[in-house]
């Protein structure tokens, strides 16, 4: 079952959650040729998306996004307020390498996208650095948020793990520094192979056995990817009618792959012209 299990110690120093994701991860990373490192990666970062959620204080999206020229091109994940995740990325089918090896040259960006018209999104950069994603997001929390962060994440084949553990804000807090030194060590020494070894009841009672918490009801999450025909149909809407029109003229058809999923829509000649004629648009042949 995917899901994302939260805790919090009962003197609030720190919260945390673990996410566990099996279902649907074959099928979102089965439709493209991906290296073992890519394909690690982009399961580090899905599991990375629903820890980062529960930070979410509104309905929307988070998306981390990387675009590179060296080695990776790109690198997308994504995740909603009701915890559905879906992520792709585009490099050389041969490329193989270290986390910064596959980053290199790129610019890796988190971005906050409120749904609500009248709330703007907000984008801050990831600093490509450390061995691996998890602490390149430990470094964001450190510099972005200036609150003490530690992440693990795990991926083996179709199973995919994270941890993440966080200060709460000194002023919530009724517990000080050395308590949350004292958590952050014990923290420190879980390995992303024992994420994958043991359920979250079980991890923290092996890190944390005598400190008094709070386990919290598991949230389910989603791999899927959302994308709809209407969606698409919005995206040739965009696109406008002269283009449309000369994609038929030279193919006969529309057709639209996911980039996420591999799904494709295909939108007909007479479908497309109706598409346009239902928003009002008319074939540029018949203008004045
Ligand atoms: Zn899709």
């Amino acid at each position: 079952m995917n899901r994302l299990t939260g805790f919090a110690f009962e003197n609030q120093v720190a919260h945390g959650a673990f996410v566990e994701l099996s279902e649907g991860v074959a099928q979102m990373l089965g439709h493209r040729a991906y290296s073992a490192d890519v394909r690690a990666l982009i399961g580090e970062a899905m599991a990375a998306m629903p820890l980062l959620a529960t930070h979410l204080g509104f309905e929307g999206r988070i998306n981390l996004q990387f675009q590179g020229e060296d080695a990776m091109k790109l690198l997308v994940a994504q995740v909603d307020h009701q915890l559905e995740v879906r992520a792709m990325a585009k490099a050389p089918e041969q490329l193989q390498g270290s986390f910064t090896g596959l980053l290199h040259g790129g610019v890796l960006a988190l971005m906050l996208e409120p749904r609500a018209e009248n709330r703007q999104s907000s984008q801050a950069l990831v600093p490509i650095e450390g061995t691996s994603l998890a602490q390149a997001l430990e470094a964001y929390f450190e510099q972005s948020e200036q609150l003490p962060t530690l992440i693990r994440l795990a991926a083996d084949g179709e199973r995919l793990r994270g941890f993440m553990l966080q200060r709460m804000p000194p002023e919530d807090a009724r517990a000080g520094e050395q308590d949350w030194e004292h958590v952050s060590i014990l923290a420190a020494t879980l390995k992303p192979e024992e994420l994958l070894q043991a359920d979250p009841a079980t991890l923290l009672g092996r890190l944390f056995a005598a400190e008094p918490l709070r386990l919290f009801e598991p949230r389910p999450v989603m791999v899927a990817c959302r994308c709809s025909r209407p969606g698409i149909a919005r995206l040739l809407l965009s696109l406008g009618r002269d283009e449309c029109d000369s994609i038929i003229a030279e193919q006969g058809r529309i057709a639209v792959t996911c980039e996420f999923c591999g799904k494709e829509y295909v939108f007909n000649a007479g479908e497309a012209a109706e598409l346009f004629a239902a928003a009002g648009s008319v074939p540029s042949n018949t203008r004045h």
